[in-house]
């Protein structure tokens, strides 16, 4: 293949197009590189070289003219840095400098030592130039090729014409067909003739980690830091059921995390393990914090262990596994190490859910903080898992995920993870007919951050991220003073040193992770049970708070249910992540453009106008008054922010919300027996006033927050009524807001005389 095509040539030099010897060679160069099929960019001074290197991720080689800075020292400066910048975005792109011979002794070491050579435009010829540098170019483009994905490619051109299966070959089947035909038009040759549902022998194979595809996998374990890594095509989901059906056997014990993500529940079920749950924190605005550091030690499990019904006279040692999802879901992370010493001794296996922090390793402002970090001197650590969904906040196509084991600093070697048994769990749930583009979406995910560009490009969120936490706190700011509102984001209010966020770098705050700390001696987070350097907040996740709810936790007068904030934004196209209370969250990737965040707080404003203006929801809704025009018609935006309001605040929800996770509820079922009965319909369906004291059969999940308050064979008990409470106000505001329904997952509603109502399957007793 000829990948160097693709990757053109930037010269930079104010020769070019000149009339002068330097200017005639340039121009007979860049005819030469044409004939080879490269393309040539060109770039008159160093600005605008900069500016192309900068937008052109796929410039394959940088000729850079020396002597554009013998003129200044200010101008080699400003040349050491491009070539230094250059190459920290990308430390493999081939960099030549255009100089005569010489020169060449005024060059510093510091540029010396990033370049590749030498050109010398007026001793050798154009053509010989030309050649060297299309060299050089195919050398990049064919290395910058990650293995599985190159012979993919490779392989789909190879057999253009001798195709042979799946049964749509390479997209032939389709063209017998006219809604056959849109597809393919749709999809595009590439995508059908790519797709090999059988395994082609030089592509390797996923279930044997052989070839090509082994090597895939080899090479992203040395990007993310793992030992081993697995490439999954069923998204962690599926992920995390390899790793506990790999880990965990009937009877086990694990600690799970209770902000944990329903395919923890399901991988429970599966291997019948029992839980013993870690509670996270809670703060007023309902969002869920960290685990208290001191949940991770041998008193409070063993405490843990006696108090659960389940595993009375069980001991630390029958704990085979404990996983903590990290970030969580507001983007609070842990600091990895402290985790891993508090469970020394707990735990043989310790497993971070990373679905949403894929790109932790590859930004140091998230040192020590995910589960493959080095951190110093380690010894003796439980086995580490880490299941990242890639395409979450990498760059992969849907299911795309990845299985990390780390055991390196695991000292008995019988601990150690053995490739080939844990391959059985990895064989179990993987599909004999893998989706060839997600796996080569994985391969370029991580080629995509190595030889440097992974800290830029991540970098480039977290600024992107920055400049709008600080643009937000200017207007909020800016309008208090006149005693006007506005949205605040949930982050530290002062910088270290007590200097305001406002006025602390952005730098700083682009690369410190101190600004990000959960400090305990501050306010701000609302998290009891913090230690110092414990938990920090993920820059680039950003929660933006509406009017609501006081910091102390008590209802303020007047608010705005971000459910309706969501609701506005959604109109506009900007969809947030997640909704809780009276907060949103936005997430920064790499997807995020400048125009992007920008729209975002244009949408903001135009919310505050709206409301402000309380405009008619005729006009601000039309579908919400066409639906439910008795409820809804004649009423402003801000009537009816004012009136969810109200509802919430005559029941103080913020208090509710805090508390309901505050008591776990007494299990009397495993996961899986209760699970049992559903399959065998032991099970009753249930409205929420009969739930009192039965067995919960299902999971059950509010969206907000998204943690579960029930798990199946928890008991609705006494103590931990306020659940049943916190379902009957949800049922109550969907009844009293139709088009605002919360999503419950593991809740069935059913009209019940003309009104809405929640029903749970409890197991029969
Ligand atoms: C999304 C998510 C998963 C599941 O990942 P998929 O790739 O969607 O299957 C697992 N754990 C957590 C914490 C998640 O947020």
């Amino acid at each position: 293949m000829d990948w160097y095509k693709d990757f053109p040539v930037l010269i930079i030099s104010d020769h070019l197009g000149g009339s002068n010897s330097l200017g005639r060679a340039l121009d007979q160069i860049k005819t030469e590189l044409e004939k080879l099929d490269v393309k040539v960019l060109g770039a008159n001074t160093l600005e605008d070289g900069r500016i192309t290197y900068f937008s052109r991720p796929d410039v394959g080689c940088v000729l850079l003219d020396w002597d554009l800075c013998e003129k200044t020292e200010k101008s080699r400066q400003k040349i050491e840095r491009l070539s230094q910048e250059a190459k920290e975005r990308n430390f493999k792109i081939p960099l030549y400098l255009l100089t005569s011979r010489l020169n060449v002794e005024q060059i510093p070491l510091t540029v010396d030592s990033l370049v590749h050579g030498y050109i010398w435009l007026s001793e050798d010829t154009p053509d010989f130039i030309a050649g060297r540098i299309m060299e050089a170019v195919e050398h990049y483009a064919d290395h910058l090729m990650p293995p599985f994905f190159k012979t993919l490619v490779e392989y789909a051109e190879k057999f253009k014409y001798a195709w042979h299966t799946p049964g749509h070959t390479g997209g032939t089947a389709f063209l017998k067909s006219p809604v056959g035909r849109v597809l393919f038009n749709f999809y595009g040759e590439n995508t059908l003739r790519s797709d090999l549902s059988i395994s082609v022998p030089e592509l390797g194979s996923l279930m044997e980690h052989s070839g090509v595809l082994g090597e895939a996998e080899r090479n992203s374990a040395q990007a993310f830091g793992a030992d081993q890594t697995y490439y999954v095509t069923n998204g962690t989901s599926t992920a995390n059921k390899i790793i506990l059906c790999g880990r965990v056997t009937p009877g086990d014990l694990v600690l799970v995390d209770r902000n944990c993500h329903k395919s923890m529940m399901h991988s429970l079920i599966m291997t019948r393990a029992v839980p013993v749950y870690l509670n996270p924190t809670r703060n007023y605005q309902g969002i869920i914090g960290p685990i208290p550091a001191d949940e991770f030690s041998k008193a409070s499990i063993n405490k843990r262990i006696k108090d659960n019904p389940l595993t009375k006279g069980r001991k630390l040692a029958d704990v085979k596994h404990a996983v903590v999802t990290n970030s969580t879901y507001d983007g609070v992370l842990y600091h990895t190490g402290q985790v891993k010493d508090g469970l020394k001794g707990c735990t043989a296996g310790l497993h971070f859910d990373e679905a949403w922090y894929a790109y932790a390793c590859f930004h140091p402002i998230y040192d020590e903080r995910y589960a493959t970090f080095d951190h110093n001197g380690e010894t003796d650590t439980p086995v580490l898992f880490a299941s990242q969904s890639t395409h979450k906040l990498l760059a992969a196509f849907s299911q795309a995920s990845m299985v990390h084991v780390k055991d390196r600093h695991v000292s008995d070697p019988k601990q150690k993870v053995d490739p080939a048994r844990f391959n059985e769990a990895f064989m179990m749930h993987t599909s004999t007919s893998p989706q060839y583009s997600i796996i080569g979406s994985l391969d370029v995910a991580t080629r995509m951050m190595q030889d440097g560009r992974g800290k830029v490009l991540i970098g480039d969120c977290i600024s992107e991220a920055v400049a709008f936490r600080k643009k937000l706190y200017s207007v909020e700011k800016e309008l208090a003073k006149k005693k006007d509102w506005f949205f605040t984001c949930w982050q530290p209010s002062k910088g270290k040193g007590k200097k305001d966020f406002g006025d602390t770098a952005d730098h700083d705050l682009e690369n410190q992770a101190k600004y990000w700390e959960l400090d305990p001696a501050q306010g701000w987070h609302g998290f009891d049970g913090l230690s110092k350097g414990y938990a920090m907040l993920d820059p680039i996740k950003v929660t933006i708070v509406a009017p609501g709810i006081n910091p102390d936790g008590s209802m303020a007068e007047t608010g705005i249910p971000a459910a309706l904030v969501a609701s506005f934004l959604e109109t506009d196209g900007v969809v947030p992540e997640k909704t809780n209370i009276y907060s949103f969250l936005m997430l920064f990737s790499m997807g995020v453009t400048r125009g992007k965040s920008g729209s975002l707080l244009a949408a903001l404003f135009e919310f505050k106008r709206s409301y402000d203006a309380n405009l008619p929801l005729e006009q601000v809704f039309p579908n919400l008054t066409r639906d439910y025009p008795e409820r809804y018609l004649g009423m402003g935006l801000k009537d009816l922010a004012d009136e969810m309001h109200q509802h919430y605040r005559a029941r103080n929800m913020a208090k509710i919300v805090k508390k309901v996770y505050d008591t776990l509820p007494e299990p009397a079922l495993t996961p899986a027996q209760a699970y049992d009965a559903v399959v065998r319909d032991q099970v009753d369906l249930l409205p929420l006033s009969e739930l009192k004291g039965r067995v919960a059969a299902v999971m059950v999940v509010p969206y907000p927050p998204g943690i579960p308050i029930v798990m199946p064979g928890e008991r609705f008990d006494a103590a931990s009524s306020v659940i049943i409470d916190y379902l009957s106000m949800m049922e109550e505001f969907d009844g009293a807001f139709p088009g605002f329904e919360s999503e419950n997952h593991g809740v069935e509603v059913r009209r019940v005389d003309g009104q809405l109502r929640y029903h749970v399957y409890a197991v029969r007793e």
